[in-house]
């Protein structure tokens, strides 16, 4: 496959953290749209549509589908058939944390389910490593140095290249950020949510990570579709909200939310820009934000996201206007 020559001019790469790693100011999460229950074409078309724009990083875990570990055989797939020769252009992440199999063994953070599950998503990606491994959520009852050393493990037998952990809140992640740099394998990325109706990370994280010198990639930056203009005229049957296995549920949808994002609207497009743009460039205005993990079910959607970009400056007075909207 031949992709456009100056794919890497359209897009920004942001350090992550102290590490060596480079990442693009917008990556691809496999979350939804990528499972059995989606349209092959179409996911293919969107991951072709993300490398020729520049996205070299594809966020995945062992849950996404449905059912679960569809999105992994899917990728996996596409990679195979479609991009082999650039899988050293590409930067591919899974995860583990979530129920994943039944038993005592398929869930949260012993060493067990750890090292096991990653086996499984690299047979179903058919890779011999991933870039990035993350613990998905923290465990409240497996001591922390246990699952830490379950990364520290799978980085040394060369399944990973470099650690992350996700949903932890700033003194969890302090303190896994610690046991990692004593174990020799550091923690080069947080993954949060964080969107402008999620701001739990402004009340210590981002500071957290840029002290330690950890990235950050936000997940769900458009609260799963509700920052578009999707909703303004009602739910649509192909949305997330309008299909039956979206994690978005309709009761989500309140006059609250919809009177917000209709203020919203307006100021988007008083900066030309969709609201999608406006909520990612909102984001990657923070430099403490390495890249801003989005979702497409579409090659379109994509590529109207990636317009954010081209306008991540905001004026004093348009952060006033969105904070007293999101306030109200
Ligand atoms: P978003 O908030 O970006 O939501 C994506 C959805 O928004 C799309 O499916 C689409 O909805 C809609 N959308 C996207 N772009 C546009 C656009 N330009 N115009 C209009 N609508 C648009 O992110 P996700 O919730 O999908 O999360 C992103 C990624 O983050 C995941 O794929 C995953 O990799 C990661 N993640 C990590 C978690 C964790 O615990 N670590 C948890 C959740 C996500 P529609 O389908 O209705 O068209």
């Amino acid at each position: 496959m031949q992709y456009t020559a100056d794919k890497y001019n359209r897009m920004q790469y942001r350090r992550c953290g102290n590490s060596g790693l480079l990442l693009p100011a917008l990556s691809l999460g496999l979350w939804h749209n990528f499972g059995d229950v989606d349209d092959s074409e179409v996911y293919r078309k969107t991951l072709h549509t993300a490398f020729d724009n520049g996205i070299t990083h594809f966020d995945l875990a062992n849950n996404y589908g449905p059912p679960p570990g569809s999105a992994e055989i899917n990728f996996g797939k596409i990679l195979h058939e479609d991009f082999y020769t650039h899988r050293d252009e590409m930067i591919i992440s899974t995860k583990a944390g979530y129920l994943m199999w039944d038993g005592p063994y398929g869930n949260w953070g012993s060493k067990k389910y750890i090292v096991s599950s990653l086996d499984q998503s690299l047979k179903r990606m058919r890779l011999e490593y991933v870039d990035i491994f993350y613990h998905h959520r923290p465990d409240p009852d497996t001591p922390l140095e246990e699952t830490m050393s379950a990364l520290d493990l799978i980085v040394r037998r060369g399944k990973a290249l470099y650690i992350g952990i996700s949903n932890y809140r700033p003194e969890e992640a302090k303190k896994a950020i610690d046991i990692l740099r004593s174990l020799g394998t550091p923690c080069i990325i947080h993954q949060p949510k964080y969107s402008m109706f999620e701001r739990w990370v402004e009340e210590g994280l981002l500071d957290l990570l840029e002290a330690e010198g950890v990235g950050c990639i936000p997940f769900s930056p458009l609260a799963q579709g509700l920052l578009t203009n999707k909703y303004l005229q009602g739910i649509p049957s192909d949305s997330r909200a309008g299909k039956v296995h979206g994690f978005l549920k309709r009761e989500a949808i309140t006059q609250s939310v919809l009177s917000k994002i209709t203020r919203l609207n307006t100021l988007a497009l008083q900066r030309g820009q969709s609201l999608a743009q406006m909520a990612l460039s909102w984001i990657l205005k923070d430099k403490r934000v390495t890249s801003v993990l989005v979702g497409a079910s579409s090659s379109a959607q994509l590529l109207d996201s990636l317009q954010c970009l081209n306008n991540v400056d905001f004026d004093s007075e348009e952060l006033n206007t969105i904070e007293n909207i999101l306030k109200d």
